[in-house]
């Protein structure tokens, strides 16, 4: 029986529009989604959007909407854009899905009637920009380092808190010991190290509910209160797998995120699990960010890159190559538009592109109809299946100047067809192994070389990928 592989993205805060920092997490997803494929693994992979919370509700009333006509207007926005990414997601949830509200309920009814969950009085600052709870030691000129444009707000109020501090010495041992009934991982190194630090330090319960925000899902032993918009939007990855009927992909193999939000995902989630007895997820990627010309991205500086912008400047394969080649597996990663055209032009116009026009017009004057098949390896492989897929491309790229350079260094175009032949045959091979390695990366563009390589009669085709300026 195959394997299975259920892999995921954040479900994305309809507080904002789709920008690269999306599309990174979204696009590398679906890479790793088709790969998995491509090795025979059955996959269900998620994505969707989180649509909960006092941001949410404030955003909703500015557009003069209700909530749930905002949510569906923005919802739609990320539900749009990733099909034209060639973006294959099995589902999009919604956390206003009822099915999913329902469910969240009854995990938080067990977890409460288990002990895990009390009531008591907490006065702390609140940002909304985050929606949580910021300790005076984060403020930066007493406003939140995210959102300095925004007050905090002195908030007290009777919530339900989760005992999340009696998790700590089991989620340390969780990370630390492989044997440990609840391991898990936390990749890249240093974002398990981050979790770590932070689960030593000593941690706090944490507030689960809010009795001022009526925009999300009633507490069900108590309406008065609404479930914390965060705690109930981690439940997606689960509900999702009961809603479409695929409970026996839980638990999930791959959490993909970015490290914003590592600390719910990489501690907090694992500790509601473990209080609803649901098995863990098996790893939390989260990768950094892009910066834009070596300036954080902020919509105040005018700098957000859409989807949108990168699929009509480059097209769908090579913002999708563009986005997985600078992938921020561990640092921040830096684009902009300059260096975004630079690279297409180095990479895909000359490197790829250009080996393939030139190959495939030899192949034709040279008469080549030697049938070849498909390699049974692709390029990378390794890489991918560690979530590097820049260095994956790496070794797709050096096989590209290696083809290259074995036509050059033959001259095949000086040579008669029959010697011609066996340089040809070795370069076809590369090629048709270059083409499938491609597959996940750049779904249009494999199809094109696999089809034109694969014989007998190959014939020059219109570029893959013009230059541009
Ligand atoms: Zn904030």
């Amino acid at each position: 029986m195959a394997n299975k592989f259920y892999l995921t993205t954040p479900i994305y805060y309809v507080n904002d529009i789709p920008h690269i920092g999306h599309t990174c997490t979204t696009v590398i997803a679906d890479i790793l989604s088709r790969y998995h494929k491509l090795i025979g693994d059955e996959v269900f992979f998620l994505t969707g959007t989180d649509e909960h919370g006092a941001k949410v509700a404030e955003a909703a009333k500015k557009e003069g909407l209700p909530p749930k006509e905002f949510c569906d207007r923005v919802s739609k926005t990320f539900s749009d854009i990733w099909p034209k990414l060639n973006i294959e997601y099995d589902y999009f949830i919604r956390t206003t899905n009822p099915d999913h509200e329902k469910i969240v309920q009854d995990i938080l009814e067990k977890i409460y009637k288990n002990g895990d969950i009390y009531k008591a009085k907490y006065t702390g600052l609140y940002c909304i920009g985050c929606e949580k709870f910021i300790t005076e030691t984060e403020l930066f000129d007493g406003k939140c380092p995210l959102h300095p444009n925004r007050e905090v707000v002195k908030q007290s109020e009777e919530n339900y808190f989760f005992k999340l501090s009696r998790y700590a010495p089991i989620l340390i041992e969780a990370l630390e010991n492989e044997n440990s009934p609840y391991h898990y991982r936390i990749s890249p190194e240093s974002k398990k190290t981050e979790v770590l630090a932070k689960l030593k330090a000593g941690i706090n319960d944490l507030s689960i509910s809010r009795a001022e925000v009526s925009w999300g899902i009633p507490v069900p032993w108590d309406k008065t209160q609404t479930v914390y918009v965060w705690v109930e939007a981690l439940f997606n990855y689960y509900t999702a797998t009961k809603i479409t009927g695929r409970g026996s992909f839980w638990p999930a193999d791959l959490h993909l995120l970015g490290k914003e939000i590592l600390w719910f995902h990489g501690a907090i989630w694992e500790a509601l699990l473990i209080a609803a007895g649901l098995a863990l997820p098996k790893e939390i990627f989260a990768h950094n960010f892009y910066t834009i010309d070596n300036q954080k991205m902020s919509k105040s500086l005018g700098n957000v890159i859409s989807p949108q912008q990168l699929l009509e400047k480059f097209g769908v394969d090579a913002t999708r190559y563009l986005i997985a080649s600078s992938f921020p597996e561990n640092n921040d990663s830096d684009v902009g538009w300059k260096k975004l055209t630079e690279k297409y032009n180095a990479d895909l116009a000359n490197g790829l592109g250009n080996l393939v026009a030139r190959l495939a017009k030899l192949c034709e004057n040279k008469n080549f109809t030697v049938k070849l098949p498909l390699p049974e390896k692709i390029l990378g492989e390794k890489e991918l299946a560690s979530i590097r897929p820049g260095p994956a491309l790496e070794k797709i790229w050096q096989q590209i100047n290696l083809t290259d350079r074995l036509i050059s260094e033959n001259k095949v175009w000086e040579k008669t067809d029959r010697e011609a032949e066996t340089v040809l045959t070795e370069a076809v091979k590369n090629i048709l192994q270059i083409g499938l390695s491609l597959r996940p990366f750049l779904p249009e563009t494999s199809a094109k070389i696999l089809d034109q390589f694969s014989g007998p009669e190959i014939k020059a085709q219109p570029p893959l990928f013009p230059r541009i300026s």
